[in-house]
C-alpha cells in the first residue's frame, strides 16, 4: 500500500479545517489505491473525522499519551483516539523529540499504547545534520527503530508497520533529501525490518520538505512506500497535486 500523509502540526483553526476538507475531498475523490491520511490538530478530530466518512480520506492524530489513563492532565489516551474510530497516529516526530523531550523510551511506550488500542503508529525516525556528517545515519536510525518497537506486538494492528524516515535537517527547511540518500536509508530500514518480521506489512515513508515539484523523485524509489508532508500539506491545491502525483 502507498501512503500520502499530511501533518498539519499546530496549524489551522477548526473552521479552516472544514473548508480545507470540503475542497480537498472534492479534488482527490478519484484517487484510488493509496491511503490518504491527514493528521489534524486534536481539537478538530471529531468534526474532521465525521466529515471524511464516505470519502477516500482518513484522519490521524499527531501524538498520543504514553499512559493508559488517569492523572495526566492535558494528555489524550490511545483508547480515546480509538473510540473515535481513528486508525493512525504519528509517534516520535522530531518536533516532539526536540521540543517536548520525548526519549526513545517514551516513544516506545507510546507505540505500545497505540498498538494495544489497534492504532497503527507512524513511527518517525531520522538523523540530525551532525550525525549525517559523521556518517552515522544508518546505525542511528536503526537504534531509534529498535528502541521504538522494543517488545511491541504488531499482531494487534494486523502486522502493519509504518516507519517514516524524516531526516531532521530536511524537516521544514526546504532542503529535501537527495533521493539516492533517501534510497540508501529507506532500503536499509526495510531490509532490517523484513528480516525481523517475516509476515509483516512494512511500509517505509520519506518525509522532509516534500512538495509537488520533488515528490516524483521519492516515489520512484522502490523502498519508499509514500510520503509524510508537513508544510506543503497546509495548502489545499498543493497537497492535492502531491496526492495526485
Ligand atoms: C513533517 O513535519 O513531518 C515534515 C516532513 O515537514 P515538512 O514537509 O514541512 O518538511
Amino acid at each position: 500500500m502507498k501512503y500520502i500523509i499530511g501533518n498539519w502540526k499546530m496549524n489551522m483553526l477548526p473552521n479552516e479545517i472544514l473548508n480545507y476538507l470540503m475542497e480537498y475531498t472534492e479534488l482527490v475523490k478519484d484517487v484510488e489505491n493509496i491511503s490518504i491520511i491527514l493528521a489534524v490538530p486534536y481539537i478538530s478530530i471529531f468534526y474532521a473525522n465525521n466529515f471524511v466518512q464516505d470519502t477516500n480520506v482518513q484522519i490521524a492524530v499527531q501524538n498520543i499519551s504514553a499512559y493508559k489513563k488517569g492523572a495526566y492532565t492535558g494528555d489524550i489516551s490511545a483508547e480515546m483516539v480509538n473510540s473515535f474510530g481513528i486508525k493512525y497516529s504519528i509517534i516520535g516526530h522530531s518536533e516532539r523529540r526536540t521540543h517536548f523531550f520525548e526519549t526513545d523510551e517514551i516513544i516506545n511506550e507510546k507505540v505500545k499504547r497505540a498498538v494495544e488500542n489497534r492504532i497503527v503508529p507512524i513511527i518517525c525516525v531520522g538523523e540530525t545534520e551532525e550525525i549525517k556528517e559523521e556518517g552515522k545515519t544508518l546505525e542511528f536510525v536503526k537504534t531509534q527503530i529498535d528502541k521504538a518497537i522494543k517488545d511491541v506486538d504488531f499482531k494487534e494492528v494486523e502486522n502493519e508497520i509504518i516507519i517514516a524516515y524524516e531526516p531532521v535537517w530536511a524537516i521544514g527547511t526546504g532542503k529535501s533529501c537527495d533521493s539516492d540518500y533517501a534510497k540508501k536509508v529507506t532500503s536499509y530500514i526495510k531490509e532490517k525490518l523484513e528480516a525481523r518480521f517475516e509476515n509483516a506489512k512494512i511500509s517505509v515513508l520519506y518525509g522532509g520538505s516534500v512538495t509537488s515539484f520533488n515528490i516524483k523523485e521519492f516515489l520512484e524509489v522502490e523502498s519508499i512506500s509514500g510520503v509524510l508532508v508537513g508544510g506543503a500539506s497546509l495548502n489545499v491545491d498543493e497537497f492535492a497535486k502531491i496526492t495526485k502525483a
